[in-house]
């Protein structure tokens, strides 16, 4: 069965899904923009839970491209899956960090077994990269990764992103 990509513009926080992904730092102890949104809504059992995920894994914090799950704390999700996006360079091609962010975060929720994942713009918004290239990865990453997950939402927080987006499912 092949993914069904959704979209929503809003809050990744107010949104009910087996997993919401939180594009995270690589230090895993918060920051603004959607980490700073889901550590705020979800209360502290998630940072407690980075912590303890960077005291036993991830010494020197978690490595762009990669995901790792917590729970969700108080959010309406059963785990926030947290990747870090890489940080937009006009002189280095990371295009493959950000394929692979959407890529292990579908593989974490299918040892998870979620069956509906949030994700943010990831990489859009501290991390400058340009939105139509974002969306493109996102998207055709997502159409390309074979997962049992059944439904990938992206959550785009304003309506230029929506748009964006939009015209990339088509
Ligand atoms: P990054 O550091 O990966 O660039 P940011 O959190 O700064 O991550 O931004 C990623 C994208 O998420 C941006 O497009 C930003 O506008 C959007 N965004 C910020 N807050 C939220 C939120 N609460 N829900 C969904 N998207 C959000």
């Amino acid at each position: 069965m092949t993914v069904r990509i959704t979209l929503v513009r809003g809050d990744i926080t107010r949104q009910h899904a087996d997993a919401l992904v939180n594009a995270a730092n690589s230090s895993l102890l918060g920051g603004g923009g959607v980490d700073g949104a889901i550590h705020r809504r979800g209360g502290p059992e998630i940072l407690e839970a980075c912590r303890a995920l960077r005291a036993s894994h991830y010494g020197k914090g978690l490595p762009a491209g990669q995901a790792v799950a917590t729970t969700a704390g108080r959010l309406d999700a059963q785990w926030v899956i947290h990747t870090v996006g890489p940080v937009f360079s006009k002189s280095e091609d990371r295009s493959e960090l950000l394929a692979s962010c959407h890529r292990e975060s579908l593989r974490v929720a299918d040892e998870l077994g979620a069956r509906t994942v949030a994700f943010p713009a990831i990489s859009t918004g501290v991390y400058r990269w340009p939105l139509e290239d974002a969306a493109r990865i996102a998207v055709e990453t997502v159409r390309h990764t074979p997962t049992s997950v059944e439904e990938v939402r992206f959550v785009l927080y304003d309506e230029r992103a929506y748009e964006v987006f939009a015209a990339e499912v088509g």
